[in-house]
């Protein structure tokens, strides 16, 4: 059942609270629209995208903290971004449950490697984890690549390694990461969410 604010502060002023009729299903819009503006008052706002699927909603994060040096950010809150085109605001139940995915102690923030025939995974630092990513890509590109094939005309091809890219990344990043994926000659390739 909609209200309007006028009508809500009136049921309000009669003995029941927002929050009850929040609970009991009245969408009182207005309202509770002006008591979550003056939570996120203080809250620094970023634009991002859903990382789960090809949809790619898009999202206002809020944080607290003024990007002082020593003052650490926090995510606090997470909606869709009511000026995207595609979602328009709003988002499904697993991205309206995106801050749960933020905080998780199980999310992974750090490279791991795990060696041949081994079941433990060992942290490696970003350099030590993109050094290793080149060198092995460059090796099984020398040893692979196909400038033609059986018939002698020219493929230019390197089909022996494949690439996934990031689903929150930006039309520009997915341009990019397109790019540099075709000029070293990888056929499979793929983005998640296709952004
Ligand atoms: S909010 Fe839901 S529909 Fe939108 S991108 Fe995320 S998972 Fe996909």
């Amino acid at each position: 059942m909609q209200l309007s604010r006028r009508q809500f502060f009136r049921v309000c002023s009669a003995g029941v609270t927002g929050s009850s009729l929040a609970a009991l299903g009245f969408m009182p819009d207005a309202a509770l629209a002006e008591v979550r503006e003056f939570k996120l008052a203080r809250a620094t706002e970023t634009r991002s995208t859903c990382p789960y699927c090809s949809v790619s909603c898009g999202l206002l994060v809020y944080s607290l903290g003024d990007k002082a040096k020593n003052a650490k950010a926090e995510v606090i809150h997470i909606e869709g971004d009511p000026d995207h085109p595609i979602n328009r605001g709003t988002l499904c139940p697993k991205g309206a449950g995106l801050l749960d995915f933020v905080h998780s102690p199980n999310r992974l923030k750090v490279p791991e490697y795990r060696a041949p025939g081994s079941k433990e995974w060992q942290r490696i630092s970003w350099d030590e984890a993109f050094s290793r990513i080149a060198r092995l890509m460059k090796t099984d590109r020398d040893q692979n690549f196909e400038a033609t094939n059986k018939d002698g005309a020219t493929v230019n091809r390197w089909l022996s390694t494949g690439m996934l890219a990031a689903s929150a990344s930006s039309n520009e990043t997915g341009y990019l990461t397109q790019k540099i994926a075709r000029s070293l000659g990888l056929l499979a390739f793929d983005n998640q969410a296709r952004v």
